[in-house]
């Protein structure tokens, strides 16, 4: 077993570690060579009932009364605490995740800057005077909705962790985290390090076990005030109709078939490493994966030589040897992406390119090499559905009108990523496509903590990242006084 440098094992309710009520574990395999890694915690119903009330008894107590610059100096030891820890948390999350380690470390600096930002967010939140008859002042009020319950799958945990995490301790909420079960480490040193800082408490609970038990205790729970979850688009349908049992306000984020689509005026040389990063990173399991390239015809196979010259030139490997591409999280998600491959092989489509694994690797790992295939139809499952793993398709298209239908044809709306010299044609797409995001002559903007996300159709609702998830976080109350 690799070594864990704490106790795995326990749920965080209340300020403590303690075994969870059912006494069983869960076990956490390494993706890398498909060995035991750790023990979890089997969290259960009792133990959300628990969490639930020690955030509640949070609000009421200590860190309800934190004025909002105590709490953003709060999420600002924490933050210098993430990064004195980010090469801890960065080989934490190789061993659990299968990140190659620079990925990790990246997700551990965007965990820092989310709680730099969201503390130096936290008194700047304000609400307004709104003019109103005469002998009235009507004002607003921006409040914490109370206990919000965080449901988080095991691709970026850290990222997601301090995008919803920490605007949600930013606005004053008391937070339950129910981390996915192939995934939990980064979340369990998180609550350590929330701890460390000084975070009062029951502002933070931390309850792993699998979906169906600690996940569905939380969605259901009359307790929670406000839910956030990123995963799949069945569960998160699930999470919102638990929810509307207590009419209780959900952010989904529900990932996507996002397109980058490059004009034949676009600057290839810049586009190139953008448009195969964009689906090789994390091996491809982003949900703003840009999982379709969509390329203008007269450029389509200088693209598509260009991409593939870039496949095969990537490394895939164990996450701690920190190569261009580590394992998938589990056997169960590469046999599902192995289910997309043999379709395109079954159809005949055309596969231009795959990578190579790097030599004597361990067959327990669960390693898929990245392919790249071109001419897929529009409609075909290998361009419409969510593959979640190294697998691009690229799409030939003829002007605006044919790209945007294209870029507009899935079920999904996440991200966009448009390339042009020609900045009306840029504004023209960025206005027409239907996603919440946007990139012109770039992608992901590095990470863009600033950038509200979140998406339309099945890729959910509700935005989160930047300023705009406070208010997401936080309900509004009007105050409309009467004095004469
Ligand atoms: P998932 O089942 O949707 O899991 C996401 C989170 O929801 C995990 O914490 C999971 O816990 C929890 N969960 C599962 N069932 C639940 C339930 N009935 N009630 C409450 N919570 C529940 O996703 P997955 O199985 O890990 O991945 C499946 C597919 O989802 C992927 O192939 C991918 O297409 C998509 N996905 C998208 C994103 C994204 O960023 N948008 C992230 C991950 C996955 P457990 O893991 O412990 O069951
Ligand atoms: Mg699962």
């Amino acid at each position: 077993m690799s070594h864990i440098p704490f106790d795995t094992s326990g749920v965080f309710i209340a300020g403590l570690w303690r075994p969870c009520a059912s006494g069983e574990t869960l076990p956490l395999f390494n993706p890398s060579d498909g060995s035991l890694l750790a023990q979890i915690a089997r969290g259960t119903a009792a133990d959300i009932d628990a969490a639930v009330a020690a955030a509640q008894a949070a609000l009421d107590g200590p860190w309800g009364q934190l004025t909002a610059a105590e709490r953003g100096r709060v999420l600002h030891r924490m933050s210098a605490k993430v990064l004195e820890q980010a090469d801890e948390l960065a080989r934490l999350e190789a061993l659990d995740v299968g990140k190659p380690l620079k990925q990790g470390r990246a997700d551990a600096l965007a965990l820092a800057r989310y709680l730099e930002f969201y503390g130096g967010a936290a008194d700047k939140v304000m609400g307004e005077t709104i003019p109103f008859a005469n002998g009235y002042t009507a004002l607003t009020l921006r409040e914490p909705h109370g206990v919000t319950g965080h449901i988080v799958p095991w691709n970026y945990p850290m990222q997601i962790i301090g995008r919803s995490v920490g605007a949600a301790l930013a606005m004053g909420n008391a937070c339950v985290l129910k981390p996915a079960e192939e995934a939990c480490l980064s979340a369990l040193a998180f609550a350590r390090i929330a701890d460390e800082a000084g975070l009062p408490a029951g502002a933070l609970n931390v309850v792993p076990g699998l979906g169906e038990e600690a996940g569905a205790g939380l969605s259901g729970h009359a307790g929670v005030q406000h839910l956030s979850f990123t995963g799949s688009v069945s569960v998160g349908s699930m999470i919102q109709a638990a929810a509307a049992k207590h009419t209780v306000p959900v952010t989904l984020e529900l990932g996507g078939k996002s397109p980058q689509l490059v004009f034949a005026d676009a600057d290839l040389d810049a586009a190139l490493p953008f448009l195969v990063n964009a689906g090789i990173q994390n091996a491809g399991q982003t949900c703003s994966a840009a999982s379709r390239i969509l390329v203008e015809r007269s450029i389509f196979d200088d693209v598509v030589a260009r991409m593939a010259t870039r496949y095969r030139a990537l490394r895939v490997g164990a996450a701690l040897s920190d190569l261009d591409v580590g394992p998938v999280i589990s056997a169960r998600q590469r046999d599902v992406i192995e289910g997309y491959l043999a379709l395109a092989r079954q159809g005949g489509l055309n596969i231009v390119a795959e990578a190579a694994l790097a030599e004597g690797l361990s067959t327990g790992g669960y390693f898929v090499r990245p392919t790249l295939v071109a001419d897929v139809p529009a409609t075909h499952r290998l361009a419409q559905e969510e593959i979640f793993g190294p697998v691009q398709v690229v799409i030939p298209f003829e002007g605006e009108a044919e790209g945007l239908r294209i870029a507009n044809g899935t079920a999904f709306g996440l991200v966009a990523g448009v390339w042009t010299r020609d900045g009306g044609r840029a504004l023209r797409m960025a206005r027409k496509l239907k996603c919440g995001q946007v990139f012109v002559n770039n992608y992901g903007a590095g990470g863009g903590i600033e950038l509200p996300f979140g998406g339309v159709k099945a890729s959910g609702h509700g935005r989160e990242k930047g300023f705009e998830a406070l208010y997401g976080f936080s309900t509004l109350k009007t105050v409309a006084i009467h004095h004469g």
